[in-house]
């Protein structure tokens, strides 16, 4: 870990102290709480166009064994995987993708199963674009998942 990690994970520790409070997040130890703590404050101070989805439609965050990262009614539920991963920025994502999904679904939006995918990842996509933590790895899984939901889709 860089002095910069060592500083930014110390300024999301302090923030999360005053933000997040509406999203219950489960603690099931091994330090998962405080990295999806992380990832909201790192929502939340990247801005209200991303932060009100998430506070809107997101009032949990829980875990489950799966290989993927996926949502029930107003939870988001990251996958085992995604934790091991370790990366903040990849739970962020994670959280803002889910949280599209369900504001799509509160609105009422009718669309093919291909177009609503390629939506959230564009919307990841985005997130990355303005955050400074982005990894490469996760950079390119967006982009080959985009580029894979927009085939489908044609
Ligand atoms: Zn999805």
């Amino acid at each position: 870990m860089c002095v910069k990690d060592v500083v930014v994970a110390t300024l999301f520790s302090f923030f999360t102290f005053f933000s997040g409070a509406q999203i219950v997040v489960d603690d099931v130890g091994d330090g998962w709480k405080a990295k999806v703590d992380s990832a909201l404050c790192m929502i939340e101070h990247t801005g209200p166009e991303y932060w009100d989805e998430v506070s809107t439609n997101c009032k949990k965050v829980t875990y489950w064994m799966g290989d993927f990262s996926t949502s029930v009614d107003s939870s988001v539920v990251i996958s085992t995987h995604d934790m091991k991963l370790g990366s903040v920025c990849n739970i962020a994502c994670a959280i803002i993708h889910e949280s599209h999904h369900m504001e799509i679904k509160r609105l009422g939006i009718k669309m093919r199963e291909c177009e609503e995918e390629l939506e959230c990842y564009v919307r990841e996509g985005r997130f990355v674009d303005v955050v400074e933590c982005r990894e490469a790895w996760l950079v390119a899984f967006i982009y080959r998942s985009m580029m894979s939901y927009s085939e489908k889709c044609e």
